[in-house]
């Protein structure tokens, strides 16, 4: 069995890229089994999914746990100190990651010596697409990767991307972005997994408090503040001062209250606060925010 694991965040389109890699390897002639595993209000917020591809009827259910290849859409989740991709990575997972950064840069801050691909899918996306959804992009990568063919891949997109009611334009430039990553994706070897390891859980001994003085006690470092929200966009927004009214929507829509407002009136973005979901840009009434790209991080 081939086992795959794709990480992002919510809107990146994680997963609309499973079911395409999935409905490739079913076209392939394989029983496959892709799910996303994510929560509520999920934009910004690290998603995962999952794709199983067998010859043989696939048993098991849920989390991989031993990828065959772990596909990164974002590299600012290589930073997290909870659910890192890597967590998943044996000596012979193949990794595929989405940075702006090169090879050896990867290799060295992250300590990877697996076979590793980079590319910058985020800015073939924008350059093609005009958007910065990388779905596609990264379920293209995935599917070569994975050794299919590009006509099964266009396919499949193509009949994803309808479903979900995009319109023929944009599919159009979806198959041009799908076509321009196969071409500058190497097909490298995948392991088959054969013996599942599971990995031991940690136990957590939650504190003893008697009810009269109980308080709401973070036991766990994934709820607590080290998990800042910052480091879950490679975007951020960006306000263009001279025309904004001052009218506060920003402030009002944003899910993490990443808004306060400094002394002239003027809303003012905390930026470890903010999780570049895009709201704010969206509701602004005149248009004068903008997502930038956070480079460094
Ligand atoms: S500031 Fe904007 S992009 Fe950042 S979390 Fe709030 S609404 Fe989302
Ligand atoms: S929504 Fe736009 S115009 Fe209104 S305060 Fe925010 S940035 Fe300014």
């Amino acid at each position: 069995m081939i086992t795959v694991s794709l990480f992002g965040r919510g809107g990146q389109g994680i997963k609309t890229a499973s079911h395409i890699v999935g409905d490739a390897a079913f076209t392939s002639g394989n029983h496959v089994q892709d799910q996303p595993l994510y929560g509520a209000e999920r934009r910004g917020a690290p998603i995962s999914a999952y794709v199983r591809i067998s010859q043989t009827p696939i048993l098991e259910r849920g989390k991989i746990t031993n990828s065959s290849l772990v596909v990164i859409a974002d590299d600012s989740l290589l930073d997290s100190i909870v659910d890192n991709p890597l967590q998943t990575v044996t000596d012979s997972t193949v990794i595929m990651i989405n940075s702006s950064k090169g090879v050896s840069e990867i290799r060295t801050r992250y300590n990877i010596n697996n076979v590793l691909a980079v590319l910058d899918l985020t800015k073939l996306t924008q350059d093609i697409t005009h958007k910065s959804i990388p779905g596609v992009a990264v379920a293209s990568t995935t599917c070569k990767l994975l050794g299919f063919e590009f006509d099964v891949i266009e396919k499949s997109l193509r009949a994803e991307l309808k479903e979900i009611g995009i319109h023929q334009e944009d599919i159009s430039r979806n198959v041009e972005l799908a076509r321009s990553c196969f071409n500058q994706t190497t097909h490298a070897k995948i392991e088959t997994i054969t013996k599942i390891k599971i990995k031991e859980s940690p136990i957590i001994d939650p504190i003893y408090h008697h009810p009269q003085i109980s308080t709401c006690t973070i036991t766990a470092t994934g709820n607590s503040r080290l998990r800042e929200r910052g480091a879950w966009s490679n975007f951020k927004p960006v306000i263009d001062y001279e025309g904004c009214t001052k009218c506060m929507i920003c402030y009002v829509y944003c899910p993490d209250s990443a808004f306060t407002i400094d002394v002239k009136g003027f809303p003012v973005v905390d930026y470890d606060a903010c999780k570049g979901c895009n709201i704010c840009k969206t509701e602004c009434p005149t248009k004068v925010i903008s997502l930038v790209r956070r480079e460094n991080k």
